[in-house]
């Protein structure tokens, strides 16, 4: 048995371990930004949904009191002439007048009545949302229950939670950018000597990774494969201290003995 074979993928193995303990670095760190980024927008959106709303009530609140002002206006106007009216007739067509911008005040005031009352009932379901909230009850607690200062909060620890991951991972990305090109160039190299070396075992090795697997040769932890914790025959045992290689019945890694890691990482890249 060559065991020079198999200490060339061991040492490919050992490469793509240190490639993959960097990467491991950032990992989840890409994803958890997206997903912060996406409830911060959802945030944002909240937010902005009710300052439209409430800017929409304002101009209609100040649409309407201008309307109740002018109608009083004419109002004051058409009684001042029916004080000067010469007979009846003019008299109730004034009134008829004053009857019409009172029905437009009357209506005015509906609608103003009808904002009030909109949010109120919005203020009211912020305190139930509130309430919710002091109880832990957060799975109970609808989007239109969620407090404004809350929001607002929100939006900022959203805002601030963001930045600070895009930092970290920006600075991981920095630090080690210069170490995985250089590692990248010797698993290059590893691979193609490997690939002159020993064809089959890298076969292997790219079939196993292919899958889900991250390590395709793994050590012998406490007589069992240490990717996935069967046992290794003890019969096996004596080939893999020799140096030699077995290939795991359950996850079909390749097992060595934990010296060839050590050998492998003592080497120089
Ligand atoms: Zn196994």
């Amino acid at each position: 048995m060559d065991h020079t074979k198999i200490n060339l993928i061991v040492r490919l193995q050992h490469i793509d371990n240190l490639i993959e303990s960097i990467m491991s670095l950032q990992k989840g760190l890409p994803e958890e930004i997206a997903a912060l980024e996406e409830d911060l927008a959802f945030t944002a959106r909240q937010i902005e949904a009710r300052k439209k709303i409430s800017e929409e009530h304002l101009k209609l609140r100040e649409r309407l009191n201008s309307t109740i002002n002018d109608c009083k206006e004419k109002i004051r106007t058409f009684k001042e002439k029916q004080t000067l009216a010469r007979n009846n007739k003019e008299y109730d067509a004034l009134s008829k007048q004053i009857e019409y911008e009172e029905k437009e005040i009357a209506q005015a005031e509906i609608r103003l009545q009808d904002i009030a009352q909109a949010e109120h009932h919005a203020q009211e379901l912020q305190k139930k949302g509130r309430d919710l909230i002091a109880e832990n009850r957060y799975d109970e607690i609808s989007e239109e229950m969620m407090p404004d200062d809350v929001l607002q909060q929100q939006l900022h620890d959203l805002t601030e939670q963001v930045r600070l991951k895009k930092e970290e991972l920006d600075s991981i990305v920095i630090e080690t950018a210069e170490e995985v090109t250089q590692l990248r160039e010797t698993l290059e190299s590893q691979r193609s000597v490997v690939a002159k070396e020993a064809k089959r075992l890298l076969d292997k090795y790219d079939h196993l990774k292919s899958g889900s697997l991250q390590n395709a040769v793994v050590k012998l932890d406490r007589h069992a494969c240490s990717g996935c914790n069967t046992r290794v025959p003890t019969n096996r045992h004596t080939l893999i201290v020799q140096g030699g290689f077995y290939v795991c019945e359950s996850c079909g890694r390749i097992v060595v003995h934990e010296r060839l890691f050590d050998e492998a990482a003592a080497e120089k890249h």
